[in-house]
């Protein structure tokens, strides 16, 4: 799994997520383009108020989709 490039703050957040939950992620991006769930690939991550922007291009067409894991995603699976 290739994570590019992450800031600093946006790696310690993306950290705090389980492997299994973080792949579950990675492996449903709503894609605009292949109007369904997608893989994202070489994505970057970006911190904004305590959420984690994944920002990448569509495993499936290419186009840059984003996701945006909220904050309550990373406290939820802190246990
Ligand atoms: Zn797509």
């Amino acid at each position: 799994m290739n994570t590019g490039q992450f800031t600093t703050r946006a790696t310690l957040l993306w950290a705090t997520i389980p492997q299994e939950a973080r792949e579950q992620i990675l492996a449903n991006v709503f894609c605009g383009i292949c109007r369904d769930s997608v893989q994202i690939v070489k994505f970057t991550g970006e911190e904004d108020k305590g959420d984690v922007i994944l920002k990448g291009p569509c495993a499936a067409c290419g186009h840059t989709v984003v996701r945006v894991v909220e904050k309550s995603e990373t406290d939820a699976s802190r246990n």
